[in-house]
């Protein structure tokens, strides 16, 4: 049955919209104020947090990584690299290839650059844990939703991960399985950036999903 605010309001998908873009608003605030501190913009700030992160990468790597054109992220590079905080070297793979790495001022910056922005940190910090756990949880299926269309590449996240084992135990506080590390997990413990992440063939990453979403999973989900 309606209520008079199932008319008075914006409709309940918008208004979660509209909440994650007051986030977003939050973060680039922040991106561009560190970024003003050290003179970088925010596509800088990101390339210096993703080589963090990843380690030496390709220029193709790095735009496909950071959902820009590969001239945006060139630009990036050149802008840093002109600012010694980067360089770029022969690949570790093939020697003609060029990688682009992080000098040790890079380094430092990046790891500036790294923390969240503390006030965004101190608002999830109050949330009790099972909301934070719930969050994680409807971020992972919300960013699997951008990666199936599109907008994002694919995030080394378990929903992806072909080590990823959804509700394969019966406790409800670690129904999951990660069999990189032969362990149990709950929704708490779901990872969006792993460095052991591996992606799953399209049928396993299909499976996994319908599994991990389901409300009451069976063996043969
Ligand atoms: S290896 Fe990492 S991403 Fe994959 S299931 Fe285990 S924790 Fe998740």
């Amino acid at each position: 049955m309606q209520t008079p605010f199932d008319t008075l309001s914006e409709p309940l998908p918008r208004r979660v919209v509209a909440g994650l873009a007051k986030l977003s608003l939050v973060l680039r605030h922040e991106a561009w104020s560190q970024g003003r501190e050290q003179r970088l913009t925010p596509t800088q700030a990101q390339v210096l947090t993703l080589l963090r992160a990843r380690g030496p990468l390709r220029l193709s790597t790095l735009a496909d990584e950071l959902a820009v054109r590969a001239p945006t992220a060139s630009q990036a590079v050149t802008a840093l690299e002109t600012k010694g905080l980067l360089r770029r070297e022969p690949a570790a793979d093939d020697r003609r290839a060029r990688a682009i790495r992080l000098t040790d001022r890079g380094t430092a910056e990046a790891e500036r650059l790294s923390d969240w922005p503390d006030v965004l940190q101190a608002a999830v910090d109050d949330l009790p844990e099972a909301e934070q756990a719930a969050l994680l949880r409807l971020l992972t299926r919300t960013i699997r939703g951008l990666q199936a269309r599109g907008a994002i590449p694919v995030q080394r996240m378990c929903a992806s991960c072909r080590y990823f084992r959804p509700h394969a135990h019966d406790d409800p506080a670690t129904p999951h399985h990660c069999a990189f590390v032969d362990a149990p997990f709950g929704d708490r413990h779901l990872r969006l950036d792993c460095p052991d992440h591996e992606p799953a063939d399209g049928a396993l990453a299909r499976r996994n999903w319908r599994r991990f979403t389901a409300s009451h999973p069976t063996p043969e989900d």
